[in-house]
């Protein structure tokens, strides 16, 4: 039966495929295709599994029958035979073993699917008890997830095994059909992983338009919808699934109708992305002539090429946390992140790189696990700036890194979440400090431009001071806002309030471009409202000349640059500013 989800729209266009639904807990379990010729390793590793619980439970019960009967919890004893008893159970071990054989899923994978399936039947479950046992598979799944774990294999456990799909498999029926992934959450760096992956399109439960996931997954140009709620409840493995990434809508089970309207849509928006192509190769220059700065955000050194096929003209924003994430055991040093700058720097050949300095925490936590123990109002806790200045040795290490990259070409640093002036300080001596270290052990260094991000309104509100201490700055949009409204910018039931168009927010920013112009300093804007192009002649109108932005949407706001007068978009920007309602004439 067709029926549709709605959340967020984080863009991306038309996918249609089938659902993968990947469980909250499990969304960091490989899922990748195995070649045909290793279906019977893959059920063997499985096998093995299955034998090593099962004989650790036989274990377990022999203990139990040597205590006396008034040590023996009766409950344990009920417990171990309920698991052994599914660990047997033909349903779940066929299962697996189906879409290991046909449909080429890894072991883990395969097992996944099969508990969603007999979940599902868990739940249908009249019986309250018989409900219940649902946990219990879950607890077996789980343990042999962590035996395949613990054993030798080749294939890695993280989802990075999705980042080299297989080749396409002709006998499969899931292999040789788009798949779209279904899952309550992701992080960002879960979803980084996704990059040139086998999924078509991305939907979970949670999350805002501008939480770093859906900020990842924008800047990978695929369908997504963020915040449908209980989308991984309500959709089964292997549905059919329509994902509209510019709607926020999912439609489950199309009928033949409606998957023949979307696929027309899907085909519609690879056109206009083709005649948009055509830009690529002009600079973007308005109609009365002013140049303006198309500049790329990037998360990772090799995005650097998708940068210059998106004709930027510099990298206006680098995210190097994405280098920290998942490393909690062991953060990069000074080599290996030196090595990944160095790698973007030569990578836009000769073109301006903005490095901004690491920007963990809140929804970007340095590890999935973290999130469970995070403070009780993240945002707002120890994240970028403050984060590097608790432990010093370590924001030296990284501020030796870039400034060593700066010896390879036009290098900026920018510093994200300032906000007093004893961060400023902070922030200035060590860079001294690390200048003086490379100096005296001999390293190559380059000059850089030091920048600040203007994100939280303190920082917009004391801008004079900003101006004093550094050479540029980047209007962190996505902060700014979230701050400005106190809307947790990764919180889907408040993202109707999550308004860039909100008065108090254009105020800020065009303040900060205005104070910046007049004296003489450059600013731009990172956050997602430079991408976003019903903003773009706002800007334009305001004074901002550099906008940085994900590649797939610069060919976009080329075009919206081109249509553009200036000199008449001055007035009428200034009248959206005074307006109670700025957002009605936006839209026009
Ligand atoms: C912003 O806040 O607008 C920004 C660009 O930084 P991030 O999204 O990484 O917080
Ligand atoms: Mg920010």
């Amino acid at each position: 039966m067709t029926f549709s989800l709605h959340g967020l729209a984080v863009g991306g266009g038309i996918a249609i495929g089938r659902a993968v639904v990947v469980a909250a807990s499990r969304v960091n379990v490989a899922h990748y295709f195995i070649e045909p010729g290793a279906v019977n390793v893959e059920i063997e590793r499985i096998r093995r599994a299955r034998d090593a619980v099962i004989e650790e439970m036989h274990r377990m019960q022999h203990s139990i029958s040597l205590m006396g009967p008034k040590d023996t919890p009766h409950e344990l004893k009920a417990l171990l035979d309920v698991h052994l008893m599914l660990l047997q159970d033909e349903e779940l071990v066929k299962g697996v073993k189906d879409a290991i054989t046909d449909r080429l899923y890894n072991a883990e994978w395969a097992l996944l699917t099969q508990l969603e399936v007999i979940s599902r039947q868990f739940d249908e479950m009249e019986d309250a008890y018989l409900r219940e046992r649902k946990v219990d598979l879950e607890q077996i799944v789980e343990k042999l997830l962590r035996v395949m774990q613990g054993q030798a294999h080749d294939a890695t456990t993280k989802l990075s095994a999705l980042a080299q799909p297989k080749p396409v498999q002709t006998s499969a029926d899931s292999a040789d059909v788009p798949l779209v992934l279904v899952a309550h959450d992701l992080s960002p760096s879960d979803m980084l992983e996704f990059k040139q992956g086998v999924f078509t399109g991305f939907v979970t439960d949670v999350g805002g338009k501008t939480s770093h996931t859906a900020i990842v997954a924008r800047s990978m140009g695929i369908p997504a919808v963020v915040g449908a709620r209980a989308s991984s409840q309500l959709v089964r493995q292997d549905d059919w699934i329509i994902i509209d990434g510019d709607a926020g809508v999912v439609i489950v089970d199309p009928s033949p109708i409606i998957l023949a309207e979307y696929q027309l849509k899907q085909r519609q928006f690879i056109q206009d992305r083709l005649q948009l192509s055509n830009v690529r190769e002009l600079p973007a220059i308005s109609l009365d002539g002013h140049v303006v700065d198309l500049l790329a955000n990037i998360e990772r050194p090799d995005d650097a090429a998708t940068a210059l096929a998106s004709g930027a003209v510099g990298v206006g924003l680098f995210r190097s946390e994405f280098l920290f994430m998942g490393r909690l055991d062991r953060l990069p040093d000074e080599e290996e992140q030196y090595q990944a700058y160095r790698l973007a720097v030569e990578g836009m050949q000769g073109l301006p790189v903005t490095i901004r300095t690491v920007d963990v925490g809140a929804d970007k936590p340095l590890d999935g696990a973290l999130k469970l123990e995070s403070h009780l109002n993240p945002a707002l806790g120890l994240r970028a700036i403050r984060w590097s200045l608790t432990d010093p040795p370590m924001f030296l290490t990284q501020l030796r890194a870039i400034l060593r990259a700066a010896a390879h070409g036009p290098v900026k640093m920018l510093i994200p979440m300032l906000a007093h002036l004893s961060e400023i300080r902070q922030t200035r001596a060590l860079l001294a400090q690390a200048k003086t270290e490379l100096e005296k052990s001999g390293l190559a260094f380059g000059d850089i431009e030091l920048g600040a991000m203007i994100e939280i309104p303190a920082a917009a509100l004391t801008l004079k001071m900003f101006l004093k201490y550094f050479d540029f700055l980047s209007i962190g949009t996505n902060d700014l806002i979230q701050y400005t409204l106190a809307i947790d910018r990764a919180d889907e039931t408040v993202s109707h309030l999550f308004d860039p168009a909100h008065p108090a927010v254009l105020r800020l920013v065009a303040d900060t471009i205005a104070e910046g112009r007049a004296q003489g300093k450059e600013v731009s804007v990172c956050g997602e409202m430079a991408g976003d192009v019903t903003m773009t002649r706002l800007l334009l109108g305001l004074g901002l000349r550099s906008f940085s932005m994900h590649p797939s949407q610069i060919l976009a706001v080329k075009q919206a640059v081109l249509n553009a007068d200036i000199g008449q978009l001055q007035d009428w920007a200034q009248m959206v500013l005074a307006h109670e309602e700025p957002a009605t004439l936006l839209a026009g």
